[in-house]
């Protein structure tokens, strides 16, 4: 039987002769394939810098550091989102302010922004999700127009654009990750872009101790200072010689998801009861990074009984995401949970189900699950 896993690591010979390159020669850890990475990586997004890290997570929470995120604070999130988002708010003391989601897309809805801004705001912190950007020109008006912080969670997001700019570079921070069901894979890693090189080199100095100088420029060997605290975020030689390679292959990687996607989202409009999620319009360009389906009328109820079918036919899926953040018991426990203001990201969490449209796939593996699907629905009529 054909298999369709959800995600697939798509590595190669190029990747084990590279990272093989590193674990020959003599450096693990601060060294050039990072310096590559990043260069390549801000090539690619057309960002003025990029910094390697540890993961999307520690991105987002050196991001809350940097740009002074502290307790008391409140920072405006997407009830629809990884929970990473918010969760590097509250690490830091800072308090989530939820918005709920826009049906059609997705992502937060910046007509509800608004309403949610008090004095204490400081910041928001929005995803693109599931590549689907938010549209980061109406959002940066209202931001500036309050002088609030702009992060944004950009780790399925790499090829997402809004009038031809990429996402991560109309906010003050786009974080990115390298999981190894995201478009390019680390194992662990994410990186990091900022529209002033500023914030990036101060946060790149942060993410490695605030160490005074770099490794490679140290005088004596051990010998150095340290101008404040720090941590240690950074990502390993072996995990950015792997990035070089990633990079490399993203334009062919987000070409096979675009036409994996379209074939699969025509194939589905021949269904009753499928509403696909999408970008409205060219000027926010998705990255596709799977296909959100969300099941209605008679079919809303059936989610469970649709992902064991399709299991049953080797099709992997997954939902993004589980629950609505503020719904998620250590939020609900310390915010409590008004339903009624998360309408639609309860739609989503509770009533769709993503599907997979990754490199790994072909226009076939798309017929083969919409086909899945009709069987499904025409077993549950009969
Ligand atoms: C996967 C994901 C994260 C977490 O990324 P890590 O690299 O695993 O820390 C954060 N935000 C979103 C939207 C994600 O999809």
């Amino acid at each position: 039987m054909r298999e369709i896993p959800f995600g697939r690591p798509w590595i190669d010979d190029q990747e084990k002769s590279r990272v093989m390159d590193v674990l020959n020669g003599h450096i693990l850890t601060h060294g050039p394939q990072g310096t590559e990475f990043e260069e390549k990586f801000a090539a690619f997004t057309g960002s003025p810098s990029a910094v390697t890290t540890s993961s999307c997570m520690a991105s987002l929470h050196l991001a809350s550091i940097h740009f002074g995120l502290e307790e008391g604070d409140e920072v405006i999130v997407p009830a629809q989102t990884h929970v990473a988002t918010v969760h590097a708010i509250e690490i830091v003391g800072a308090i989530p302010v939820f918005v709920d989601c826009e049906l059609e897309t997705g992502n937060i809805d910046i007509n509800l922004i608004e309403q949610a801004i008090t004095p204490k705001t400081k910041a928001i912190s929005l995803v693109h999700f599931v590549g689907i950007p938010v549209d980061m020109k109406k959002l940066m008006q209202l931001a500036d127009a309050h002088n609030l912080i702009v992060i944004e969670d950009c780790a399925i997001a790499i090829g997402s654009t809004v009038d031809g700019k990429h996402v991560g570079l109309w906010g003050d921070i786009g974080c990115f990750s390298f999981y190894p069901v995201k478009h390019i894979t680390t194992g662990e890693g994410g990186m990091l872009i900022c529209k002033d090189t500023k914030n990036a080199e101060a946060i790149a100095h942060f993410r490695a101790f605030s160490v005074d100088r770099k490794h490679n420029e140290r005088k004596i060997p051990g010998v150095y200072d340290v101008t404040g605290v720090g941590l240690n975020y950074r990502m390993s030689e072996m995990q950015a010689a792997m990035g070089c390679v990633q990079v490399d292959k993203l334009p062919d990687i987000l070409n096979r998801r675009e036409r994996n996607f379209k074939a699969l989202k025509q194939g589905l409009l021949s269904l009753p009861n499928i509403h696909v999620l999408d970008s409205p319009d060219a000027r926010l360009k998705n990255s596709y990074y799977c296909l959100t389906a969300v099941l209605q009328g008679k079919l809303a109820s059936q989610r469970t009984d649709l992902i064991e079918f399709l299991k049953s036919r080797q099709i992997g899926t997954s939902v993004y995401y589980p629950q609505p953040v503020p719904r998620m018991t250590y939020y609900q426990e310390k915010y409590g949970y008004d339903a009624q203001k998360y309408k639609n990201a309860a739609t989503i969490s509770d009533h769709s189900i993503a599907l997979p449209v990754g490199p790994h796939l072909n226009e076939e593996d798309m017929a083969h699950i919409v086909n899945a699907i009709a069987d499904m629905t025409q077993e549950k009529a009969a």
